[in-house]
């Protein structure tokens, strides 16, 4: 059974955090657009959003060392440092904006404060850490980040990764206190009810099956009620698609020319999670080493504490892997389908590229229980394997699309994709993911309603203080609100001496 259903101004695809920041954003800047969800799963945030799919940590490059590379003088190049550190500057003050006019509340169930150290072993990394430092401290956004070499510090800081350390190979860390720990499962779900209460009408087990251009510019949208197998269509002026793994089937079903010479490569993840209690209580931070040679950049092993459900948690990964799925939830037919005749040359280049790459993820889809804990053992010398079990986490689809560097490259960002007239525009890539979800959503909104971007601009400001500006060249503004949002999120001091108590 088929049937039009009523026009819409806006049809976001999928409930994970892109569609949930930019129907936030929208509800605020055109409160009258009428706009409609729709998500396959049962309810919001349930595939890469969702808590235990992803690793929580709110990137601002105060710990990934993959943002600060060294260049061949052997000075740091921190610019993408700054660039991530700024964006999630943008994500903070929208968060605040929405917690102190109540459209969400209880900030403490989405965000938490948790030192971001970095970790490194051998006398190379340790003057490559000594020198990044030094080339942060000089930047507003990194003021506050230590360095140690001194294992009775050490020991301070992180008790559990110097317990049994016996190797006598130089090891350091950096901590900076301002790093958080971000459930964007619980946040996704929080916009989604403030949606909601604003009548956006969320349609869940709701699967979207097709996208065509209608006559006068807009799009007809062929939805699957998955309870009861009815075909429904509905109609829309301007369609986000955010359905994470699942957006590159989608954004080729519209036909758009910018779709075209685009693929995905699917890469999955797997944490160790503690069960014992004693050992989490002892971890208090979130602390990322170096990512291995051959290794992509989202496979840097991490430790991280993290806020699950009101409970500490500590987990280790991500190990990557490799399942031809682009969602959790997805289809072992997906990697095929997503190849067509206009991307099959782009994919076949990625694939006699990337070969280290495939490599790498056939050495970890073999790893045994055992031997993931041995690399865990870089971080914990004493972990017991018996202490630790696996908990699988989201996909990641990688962009693979041809750029200037040559056919098929594979791209580790995300990527806005959306048609000249701006009525249609997908998210893919998913790095550095939902912590830059708001700047990233600004990035739709630039690119899709340029005629309203100037009308928009004062209510933006007023979310986003600091929107249009860098911050870290206005270090007095980035000071004041770092300060003010770190209040209304509940991250300034005296809560974190209250958090801490907690432990
Ligand atoms: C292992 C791992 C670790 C990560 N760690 C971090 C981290 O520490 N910090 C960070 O900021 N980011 C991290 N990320 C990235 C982050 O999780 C993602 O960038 C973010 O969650 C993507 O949100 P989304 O809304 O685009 O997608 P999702 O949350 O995946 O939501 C997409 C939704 O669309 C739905 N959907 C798909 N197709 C359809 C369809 N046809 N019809 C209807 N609905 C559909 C899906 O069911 C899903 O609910 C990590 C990701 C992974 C996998």
């Amino acid at each position: 059974m088929s049937s039009v259903q009523n026009k819409t101004d806006v049809i976001l695809i999928g409930a994970g955090i892109m569609s949930a920041t930019l129907g936030s954003l929208l509800k605020e800047l055109a409160p009258e657009w009428e706009i409609k969800v729709f998500e396959k799963l049962a309810s919001a945030g349930e595939e890469s959003s969702n808590e235990w799919n992803n690793a929580g940590t709110g990137h601002a490059a105060l710990c990934e060392l993959n943002y600060t590379s060294e260049k061949s003088d052997g000075s740091i190049d921190i610019a993408k440092a700054i660039n991530v550190n700024e964006q999630f500057q943008l994500s903070r003050q929208f968060w605040a904006y929405l917690v102190e006019n109540n459209l969400i509340r209880n900030p403490q169930e989405f965000i938490m404060p948790i030192p971001h150290m970095s970790f490194v072993q051998g006398e190379k990394n340790v003057s490559f850490l000594k020198k990044r430092l030094e080339a942060l401290s000089a930047n507003p956004l990194f003021q506050g980040m230590e360095f140690s070499d001194d294992p009775e510090k050490l020991k301070e800081w992180i008790p559990v990764m110097m317990e049994g350390r016996t190797s006598d190979e130089p090891i350091a860390a950096t901590k900076i206190d301002s790093g958080t720990d971000v459930n964007f499962g619980a946040l996704t779900r929080m916009l989604f009810d403030h949606l909601k209460s604003k009548n956006v009408d969320v349609h869940y087990q709701h699967s979207v099956e097709d996208l065509k251009r209608a006559g006068d510019g807009s799009w007809n949208v062929k939805v699957r009620n998955m309870e009861s197998g009815t075909i429904e269509n509905h109609q829309a002026k301007f369609v986000f698609i955010g359905g994470g793994g699942g957006s590159l089937h989608l954004l080729q079903k519209t036909g758009i020319p910018e779709s075209r010479h685009i693929g995905g490569f699917p890469v999955s993840g797997l944490f160790l999670v503690c069960n014992n209690p004693e050992i989490v209580e002892k971890h208090h931070a979130k602390v990322y080493g170096k990512a291995k040679v051959g290794a992509p950049p989202m496979s840097v092993p991490h430790l991280d504490t993290r806020f699950i459900d009101n409970k500490k948690s500590l987990l280790f990964g991500p190990f990557a892997g490799f399942s031809p799925k682009f969602l959790k939830t997805g289809s072992n037919m997906d990697l095929i389908k997503s190849v067509k005749p206009n991307n099959v040359i782009t994919m076949l280049a990625a694939g006699a590229k990337e070969i280290a790459l495939t490599k790498y993820l056939i050495q970890q889809v073999m790893l045994s229980h055992e031997q993931r804990v041995e690399e865990l053992r870089e971080f914990i010398p004493n972990a017991k394997s018996e202490d630790w079990s696996v908990v699988v986490a989201g996909q990641r689809v990688q962009v693979i699309k041809d750029t200037p560097a040559g056919k098929g490259t594979l791209q580790f960002g995300t990527e806005v994709v959306s048609a000249s007239d701006g009525t249609v525009a997908a998210l893919l890539g998913a790095s550095p993911g939902a912590s830059t979800a708001v700047n990233v959503m600004l990035e739709v909104l630039q690119k899709c309603f340029p005629e309203q971007m100037d009308e928009w601009h004062f209510k933006i400001k007023k979310m986003i203080p600091s929107y249009g500006m860098s911050l870290f060249e206005n270090p007095e503004l980035f000071r004041e609100i770092h300060e003010s949002t770190a209040q209304v999120l509940g991250l300034s001091e005296k809560e974190k001496k209250q958090e801490l108590a907690y432990n």
